[in-house]
């Protein structure tokens, strides 16, 4: 999952990072408006998260100026304390939710793990598919409820497929998706880990769709 993390405060903006990182992201930074903005309008992100107050653009035009060029993915915005106003006006905006600072960072977490789920109308946090349990809370992984130890590349890739039941995935979305800028993004890697998935999991549970992608099917 690929998220836009844009905050200009840098002690807050890398601490978020690694947070993010940590729990498993790939992690696009900007740390001003403008560059969020064009960030946001050329990458395909599962979830943003915008600070409000920005240089040069403040977050609420960002969102606003997104949202009217139909940029979709879910935004989760930091508003500052007692600035109720502003929640109003970003969630009118087009922001999913809204964090108050300071706040937790596992709260921003658990609201970014809802956000993507809910874009994709899970509403449940755990995720199945037949035999096949994912708990996006804990990162584990079940088959039959015995545990499936996975490399945190193959435990992305099947959370990115879980999280699009019955779809067809590309292997330039996964790609896209699940790779830092900064990798070298050789699509080739992601059939390698598909291929282990494969030896850890029921073979049929990924399908090739030929020339298109792979798709999660329930045995
Ligand atoms: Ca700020």
């Amino acid at each position: 999952m690929r998220v836009l993390l844009v905050e200009d405060e840098p002690t807050l903006a890398a601490q978020l990072r690694q947070v993010l990182l940590d729990a498993g992201y790939a992690v696009d930074q900007a740390d001003n408006g403008r560059d969020a903005w064009v960030q946001g309008g050329v990458q395909a992100y599962d979830a943003v998260v915008l600070d409000l107050g920005l240089p040069v653009l403040d977050g609420l035009s960002v969102l606003k100026r997104w949202r009217s060029e139909g940029m979709s993915a879910p935004v989760l915005i930091l508003t500052a304390r007692d600035q109720w106003h502003e929640k109003v006006a970003g969630i009118d905006a087009g922001a999913d939710d809204y964090l108050t600072k300071p706040f937790h960072t596992e709260e921003l977490l658990a609201r970014v793990r809802a956000l993507i789920r809910r874009a994709q109308g899970l509403a449940s946090p755990t995720l199945a598919c037949g035999p096949l349990v994912l708990d996006t809370r804990s990162g584990r992984v079940t088959l039959s409820g015995h545990p499936v130890n996975l490399t945190s590349h193959e435990y992305k890739v099947l959370a990115y497929l879980m999280h699009r039941p019955g779809a067809v995935v590309s292997r330039a979305e996964l790609t896209e998706h699940i790779y830092a800028q900064d990798f070298d993004r050789d699509s080739n890697t992601i059939e390698v880990f598909v291929g282990r998935l494969r030896k850890k999991l029921p073979a049929e549970l990924i399908e090739t769709v030929r020339g298109l992608g792979y798709r999660l099917v329930a045995p």
